[in-house]
């Protein structure tokens, strides 16, 4: 059983093994545009998990990395464990980031968001298949290569494989110091663009349909929508707008940044933005784009999860907190479906998309550790 053990201590003696695969990992840079770069990686991914026994399902893409479904087990019901591999570093990015170990934080491209997670999943796997631990439920792997540019090539595919499981773990980097994600904010970006009437802006300025003003009275219409009580916030961007200043201007569009906190507020804003009238009746509005990403929201089966791995993290010797977040993940792309999502699982550290991404050293037992506590129990 797994209760009686110390996980923790068990990879701290892999550690070094563990670091070995990372770096690995890191090595191999995986740019989301760059396909045959990330298949490579993918190639290894691939390779490892199904030397621990996994079934490999390859999700062909002609312009994306090839995505992984590895699944482990048999059984009814099934456990998605959800992360990718693609990271926002170019090829090269390693002559100036390489990898390396300093006062305790491994760095390198993309470690922290999120190949750690992937590597911290195959140690689990491989501790569960080596001790011969039994699982309650199918553990389908799927890892992702487009994550960092929205998902456009997999979040159907995510989906169907979130459809059939009880719960998905997505194995992101935690939240500061180890918190789970709970829940992530969604968004996306709307478009207005309206449309005056051009006119001599000095002896047909009566007849002229002022765009810019227009606009600008939109503008601030649009972003009093903010209820930060609601985790909702509206930020008008950019705005175009005008030829010359002698003419009247006819056209000006404004790209508005949105964030909501719940379902309810992402169905007010889309409605809101859709039923725009002109203040002038005689200038025309045009509204486009949308709310892509629905928030990731703790549903009411999240909590008792939560419970299970605070209880997990208990037995093995730390505290696990938990955190409402405003970036999105593939997480938000699950909750919508009703199934109950813990984010965040993956490693402790920081610096996602920046030059000093790096992951805790010695917190690399534990999360390995919870992992294998919670694809054993759970
Ligand atoms: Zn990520």
């Amino acid at each position: 059983m797994t209760a009686d053990r110390q996980w923790t201590s068990y990879f701290q003696e892999r550690l070094d093994s563990v670091l070995e695969e990372l770096k690995t990992y890191v090595e191999i840079e995986t740019p989301t545009h760059d396909k045959s770069a990330v298949d490579r990686l993918g190639a290894w991914i691939a390779a490892r998990f199904q030397a621990l026994g996994c079934t490999l399902e390859t999700i062909k893409q002609p312009v994306t990395g090839d995505q992984l479904v590895l699944t482990y087990g048999e059984g009814d019901e099934q456990i998605l464990v959800l992360g990718h591999f693609d990271t926002v570093k170019n090829v090269g990015t390693l002559a100036t980031e390489p990898w390396r170990i300093e006062d305790g934080k491994a760095y390198g491209p993309g470690i922290y968001d999120m190949k750690a997670g992937i590597v911290f999943s195959y140690f689990a796997l491989k501790a569960i298949v080596e001790e011969g631990l039994a699982t309650n439920k199918k553990l389908v792997f799927y890892w992702n290569t487009d994550e960092e540019t929205g998902s456009a090539s997999s979040w159907k595919s995510i989906q169907e494989h979130a459809k059939r499981s009880a719960l998905a773990l997505v194995i992101e980097p935690a939240y500061g110091d180890g918190e789970l994600k709970t829940s992530r904010k969604g968004g996306g970006e709307f478009t207005l663009q309206v449309e005056g009437r051009a006119a001599h802006a000095g002896n047909e300025h009566q007849i002229g349909v002022n765009a810019i003003i227009e606009l600008a009275q939109q503008a601030v219409k649009i972003q009093s929508w903010t209820d930060y009580d609601l985790g909702t916030t509206l930020s008008v961007g950019t705005i175009k707008g005008g030829t010359t200043s002698n003419v009247v201007p006819a056209h000006a569009k404004a790209v508005i940044d949105v964030r909501v906190a719940s379902v309810p507020e992402a169905e007010r804003i889309t409605r809101l933005m859709q039923e725009l009238q002109p203040v002038d009746p005689r200038a025309r509005l045009t509204v486009t784009g949308g709310i892509e990403k629905m928030p990731m929201e703790k549903l009411p089966a999240a909590e008792p999860l939560l419970r299970h791995a605070q209880e997990q993290a208990r037995l093995e010797g730390f505290a696990l907190g938990e955190k409402g977040v405003g970036g999105t993940s593939d997480g938000n792309f699950i909750t919508v479906l009703g199934v109950p999502v813990l984010d965040g699982v993956g490693p402790v550290g920081d610096g996602a998309h920046a030059s000093h991404e790096h992951v805790v050293v010695d917190r690399i037992p534990e999360r390995i550790a919870l992992l294998v506590r919670m694809l054993t129990t759970m």
